[in-house]
């Protein structure tokens, strides 16, 4: 059996999905395949992650129809970020520039949604379209690809044809290696604890990152009595953290705060993910592109990870539908190198600066510690690069 569509999604997870529904209102044939099962794509759990949202995809969300199906309730703002080192005693702190804020009324450096709700809004938009079509509990068997067409084998036996094929399966990416595609891959051998608490004491809607030594805590800030923390800890240390009942571990994420917020309680379930980075040389093949973790896969610390994956979205859907409507190739390696060009110079610059900065913060020894405490410092009174790096947390 074979079937025919323009383009092959493999990866229904926020990426994959966004990219979906870049083609609303466009005679372009969509196809997503993903190996989980619906039931786990049309009402996804709830998995830890608090995304942390630019303003520029703030803008590619409300593009895609998604953000608007998002519950105001559920959309939290942040409004100021401190980074400590060591303990609390000196912080760097980022507001909205005052320029920002007058210029185009930002009251916030961006907004917090949870994961599962971002795929949510994303299913719910792509369920309507009917030049998509969702295959779950997919097997792939390979894939291949020529001058002419590109062919994905099902385990099943089905084959199915496109012009295109774009691989959205996440930072392990199986389109990525059967494309032969090689990568960067960084282990930190880390391990990301998440959970949300309550608390007595308001937490000002400013997310906190404090890299302590030996683990870092961040505080990500949601209702004024609810913030999700996440640490971030060697794989040895992090079982033992994940042994603990949620008294214990609520206990000792109030240690960790320094008592900041009171009396803390675990609210909901906790989550882990192991840290691995990963680039991928790059982001093209004969008829094929990846988008999101599968081209990059950033360490969480500097939140990053799904607004990259929303701009190479963006990247590469535009010049898709400009190809089209010129009656032009979808997948001419014209377009594809153009694409790659662009995304490459968005991420290379943030994956090494943010392995970079995770590596200066999470180096304990005595001189190391001194360097960090001074990058603290300047970075605090030096008004351009402050300015830098708010446009980073910002995307403005
Ligand atoms: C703790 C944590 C906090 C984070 N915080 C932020 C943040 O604040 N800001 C930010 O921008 N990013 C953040 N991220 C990163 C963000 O979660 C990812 O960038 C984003 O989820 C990537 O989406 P994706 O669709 O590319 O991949 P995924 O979400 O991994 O989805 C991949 C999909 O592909 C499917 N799949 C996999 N393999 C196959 C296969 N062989 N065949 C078919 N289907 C397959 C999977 O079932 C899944 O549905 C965070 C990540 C973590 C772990």
């Amino acid at each position: 059996m074979s079937r025919q569509s323009d383009i092959i999604v493999i990866g229904a997870g926020p990426v994959g999905l966004a990219f979906a529904r870049y083609f609303k209102g466009t005679d372009l044939q969509i196809t997503v395949l993903d190996k989980a099962p619906l039931s786990s794509i049309e009402s996804p759990a709830y998995d830890g992650r608090e995304i942390a949202l630019t303003h520029h995809s703030k803008e590619i969300l409300q593009n895609l129809g998604a953000w608007q199906r998002i519950d105001e309730s559920d959309i939290y703002p942040l409004k100021d970020a401190k980074v400590f080192n060591g303990g609390f005693d000196y912080g760097l702190h980022f507001k909205v520039p005052k320029d920002l804020k007058i210029m185009s009324s930002t009251d916030r450096l961006g907004n917090l949604i949870s994961n599962h709700n971002i795929r949510q809004a994303l299913y719910d938009e792509v369920k309507t379209l009917p030049n998509v079509e969702l295959m779950t509990d997919v097997g792939i068997k390979h894939i291949d690809t020529d001058d002419q067409s590109a062919k994905v084998h099902l385990t099943d036996g089905e084959t199915l044809h496109a012009k295109l094929i774009i691989g959205a399966d996440s930072r392990m990416s199986f389109v990525r290696k059967a494309l032969g595609i090689g990568a960067q891959m960084n282990d930190f051998g880390r391990t990301v604890i998440v959970f949300r608490v309550r608390h007595p004491l308001s937490n000002e809607a400013t997310a906190q990152e404090c890299f302590f030594y030996g683990r870092t805590l961040a505080l990500l800030p949601l209702h004024d009595h609810l913030t999700n923390c996440v640490i971030t800890l060697d794989n040895t240390q992090a079982a033992k953290l994940l042994a603990l009942s949620p008294d214990a571990l609520a206990n000792e994420a109030q240690r960790m705060m320094g008592d900041k917020l009171g009396a803390c309680s675990i609210a909901g379930t906790v989550h882990h993910y192991p840290l691995t980075g990963v680039h991928a040389n790059t982001f093209i093949a004969k008829r094929a592109a990846l988008i999101g973790d599968a081209a990059v896969g950033m360490h969480p610390v500097t939140a990053h990870g799904y607004n990259l994956g929303l701009s190479s979205v963006d990247t590469l859907g535009r010049l898709i539908i400009d190809a089209h409507l010129d009656d032009k190739d979808i997948a001419s390696p014209t377009l594809l190198h153009k694409y790659n060009l662009n995304h490459q110079a968005h991420t290379r610059p943030l994956y090494h600066g943010t392995n970079t900065l995770v590596s200066l913060f999470t180096n304990d020894a005595r001189p190391m510690r001194i360097v960090r405490d001074a990058a603290l410092r300047i970075s605090n009174n030096l008004p351009p690069v402050k300015r830098w790096i708010t446009g980073q947390l910002t995307g403005k």
